[in-house]
């Protein structure tokens, strides 16, 4: 899996060659369309500018919301990311409407020109993978880039069709990026693999915790997963988040792997869900029936810190208890700072999990933090993402066949 088994943009020559890059430039805006956060826009910048440097002529697109097939509305223009972008690189972003067919902005591009292609959700075909829309997008490019993890779990034109007919299919600098650090925490793991899979829900993981569970040396679960888990070894946990209806599942996995997975044995408890709720550290024997489970306790934390002190790969995804309501963030600062003071190689994701790590400031001490959100989701699950089968499947194509196209 940690192998290189697509073609990368950096090895390919593209002088004089125009690039077309399917970037990830969904960001958030308020009402007003303002920009709240430009990470995904200064994320796409090394592409961009690498083509550039070396004498490309770039066209970049990227969807951005959810728009209706067929409508660009205001709201659904890239006109603001057109803005920010050419202040990031300081020139022009020219943005083309109603680009498929090419027309005279393409006639006239050359060597160092960067065009901004409108969101690419809007065109008929996006969504359902058209081939005859994906031909019509290839046949404007000489190189094909796909640089969006982010939408590399999706089968749609931009990210898989148009791959295949390319004359030129590769992999930019931050889904490779993504790819490498993925590949090395489970493709060939350096042991123990410890994966910390908390958060919310089991319904939303289960197939993750499966998964994982096989791969993985020691699972720590925490959040309502933990108490789930809880749950289903027979233990008491009040009026905890917890999914009742799966106890069944989790009591199957502890069945089969009851010693890779270590239970709280302390928790920090409150009778209410509030910020301001008075936080009470228990046994987690002692968890009474108006008793809610909010955070793990200390014992609990330190446990949880020697296995990551001794891991040599470390996956996580979820906060371990309620980090939002600083009294009940101590179990997730724990683990963030475990995972970070770890030799560990250490790789993270998830919406919340990012926040976590944002509000912890650890960010500069783990192995690689993914952006993906569902893409690495389903990547952890062990399911392929067509974005980068078909990027495989055109590398292949060019081993066996070299001189064809
Ligand atoms: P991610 O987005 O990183 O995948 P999730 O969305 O699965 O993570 O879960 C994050 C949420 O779970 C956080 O908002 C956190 O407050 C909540 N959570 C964690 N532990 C508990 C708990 N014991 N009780 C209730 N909510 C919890
Ligand atoms: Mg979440």
């Amino acid at each position: 899996m940690n192998e290189t088994t697509f073609l990368r943009l950096a090895d390919v020559p593209v002088a004089g060659k125009r690039v077309f890059i399917r970037a990830d430039l969904n960001v958030p805006q308020d009402d007003s369309g303002r920009i709240t956060d430009d990470t995904r826009i200064r994320a796409s910048l090394p592409a961009i500018e690498d083509a550039l440097g070396r004498g490309a002529a770039v066209m970049i697109t990227s969807h951005l919301g959810r728009p209706k097939e067929g409508v660009l509305t205001e709201a659904d223009s890239l006109a603001p990311i057109a803005e920010r972008l050419g202040a990031l690189l300081q020139r022009e972003v020219r943005l083309i409407r109603d680009w498929v067919n090419g027309g005279e902005w393409h006639a006239s591009l050359t060597s160092g020109d960067l065009v901004l292609l409108e969101n690419c959700r809007v065109n008929r075909g996006e969504k359902s993978d058209d081939t005859a829309l994906a031909q019509q997008m290839a046949n404007l490019c000489d190189v094909y880039c796909n640089d969006a993890f982010g939408t590399a779990h999706r089968a749609e034109a931009t990210t898989h069709a148009m791959a295949r007919y390319a004359p030129i299919a590769c992999a930019g600098p931050l889904l490779a990026a993504e790819l490498d650090a993925l590949g090395k925490a489970l493709g060939r793991p350096q042991r123990p693999l410890v994966a910390i899979v908390a958060g919310a829900k089991v319904s939303t993981k289960l197939t993750l915790l499966r998964t994982l569970l096989d791969k993985v040396d020691t699972l720590i679960v925490g959040g309502g997963i933990a108490n789930t888990f809880l749950l289903a070894a027979g233990g008491r946990i009040g009026r905890s988040l917890a999914e009742a209806d799966l106890a069944g599942e989790a009591h199957a996995l502890l069945d089969v792997a009851r010693d890779k997975i270590p239970l709280p044995v302390d928790v920090v408890c409150a009778k209410r869900f509030a910020a301001d709720a008075e936080a009470v550290v228990k046994p987690v024997t002692e968890v009474a029936d108006d008793d809610l489970i909010l955070d793990v306790g200390p014992r609990t934390a330190s446990a949880n810190a020697e296995l990551l002190a001794q891991a040599g790969t470390i996956v996580w995804n979820g906060p371990i208890g309620v980090f939002e309501f600083d009294a009940f963030s101590a179990g997730t600062r724990a683990l963030a700072e475990a995972i970070a003071a770890s030799p560990a190689f250490s790789i993270a994701g998830g919406g919340d999990t990012l926040a976590a790590i944002e509000k912890f400031g650890v960010a500069s001490r783990l192995g690689y933090i993914s952006t993906g959100g569902g893409a690495f989701l389903e990547f952890l699950e062990g399911r392929t993402l067509p974005a980068v089968a078909v990027l495989e499947e055109r590398a292949r194509e060019m081993r066996d066949r070299p001189t064809a196209r």
